[in-house]
């Protein structure tokens, strides 16, 4: 009942084809799973931003923000409140007037087209980005990496939304906080506007060479043309999540249509059909199983929306 007069009073603010109710998540993750949101919100700028996020806080009521929804697990059920999702503006890319070696992108921006911004203005260091299927956002949130690179290297500072839409600051690189798939987003739920990415000149052919080998390393290894949410665990202490999985003996182990990938044990992947509450099954028995076997306990890295191990 609540919901729905949010959802009535964000229609008053944002034109109802952007308000999207009863909205299956499905839809908007790489897993292709997960039940519907009471309303998926796609916000073109920052002032609409501001008037959803004040709403939502008023009324005291649930919300999220997402970007590509890849790195999502959300529950069968759904997600009982309001998914925010950054669009229109917020995907707006440049350079730095100031500093040809920068690029100032928006938020919603796909990592893929920011490397490939950067790759025609001849400009290195986003490289390891070129096929990580999420957002800047998403991207800074989780500190994404690859390939030896990671967001934390590239990024100068970032324009952030405080929660309740009250302010916009500016936070340099060192106070992001930034660790392996971490950052100070994950404790403060600041929402990332922008960013200035600080990168290097070099020649663009250099650039794309590296770009396509990198592209062709992951396509060769990774399952790429099947629906998932990228590496399930972190990487633990010691050794790697996909070599732990595979010597415990879990590659092509599957719960329903959810998978340990034949190609990469590090990826769950859904062959059709799969449940959330599959991939959780596959998950919690991936666990054990390596517990058993090594000792160590794997922590995912898939965000669990509205569910858990
Ligand atoms: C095939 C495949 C390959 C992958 N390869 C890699 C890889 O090599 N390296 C890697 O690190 N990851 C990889 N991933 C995982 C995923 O792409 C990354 O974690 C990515 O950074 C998530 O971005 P997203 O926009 O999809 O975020 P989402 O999944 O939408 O959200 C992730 C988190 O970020 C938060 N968030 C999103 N946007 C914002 C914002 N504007 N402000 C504040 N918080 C926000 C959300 O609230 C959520 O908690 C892969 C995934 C797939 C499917």
């Amino acid at each position: 009942m609540t919901e729905n007069i949010v959802i009535s009073l964000i229609e008053k603010i944002i034109p109802k084809e952007r308000v999207l109710r009863d909205e299956p998540m499905s839809a908007h993750t790489s897993f292709r799973i997960g039940g519907p949101a009471d309303a998926v919100v796609l916000v073109n700028n920052e002032d609409e931003l501001r008037t959803v996020l004040g709403t939502v806080n008023d009324m005291e009521s649930e919300y999220m923000i997402m970007g590509n929804g890849s790195n999502f697990l959300v529950s069968d059920e759904g997600y009982p409140g309001i998914m925010v999702k950054l669009s229109g503006d917020f995907n707006s890319i440049g350079l730095d007037e100031e500093n040809d070696d920068r690029i100032i992108v928006g938020g919603a921006k796909h990592l893929s087209g920011t490397s490939a911004f950067a790759t025609d203005n001849g400009l290195a260091g986003m490289e390891f980005a070129s096929g990580i299927p999420g957002s800047i956002g998403g991207a800074l949130f989780m500190n994404a990496g690859a390939y030896g690179g990671e967001m934390k290297d590239i990024v100068e500072t970032v324009r952030l939304m405080k929660p309740d839409g009250s302010a916009v600051i500016n936070c340099d690189n060192k106070k992001m906080r930034f660790a392996y798939r971490h950052s100070i987003l994950q404790e403060n739920a600041y929402i990332v506007l922008s960013t200035i990415l600080k990168l290097t000149k070099d020649d663009p052919r250099a650039i794309a060479e590296r770009v396509s080998e990198i592209q062709k390393k992951r396509n060769s290894k990774q399952p790429v043309n099947l629906p998932s949410a990228g590496s399930t665990f972190k990487r633990p202490i010691s050794g790697y999540a996909a070599a732990l999985i595979d010597e415990a003996g879990l590659k092509g182990y599957r719960v329903g249509d959810a998978q340990v990938s034949e190609k990469h044990a590090g990826f769950v992947v859904n062959l059709g059909k799969a449940t959330a509450e599959d991939v959780l099954t596959l998950m919690r028995y991936i666990q054990k199983t390596v517990f058993e076997k090594s000792e160590i306990i794997l922590e995912p890295e898939v965000r669990l929306i509205n569910c858990k191990l």
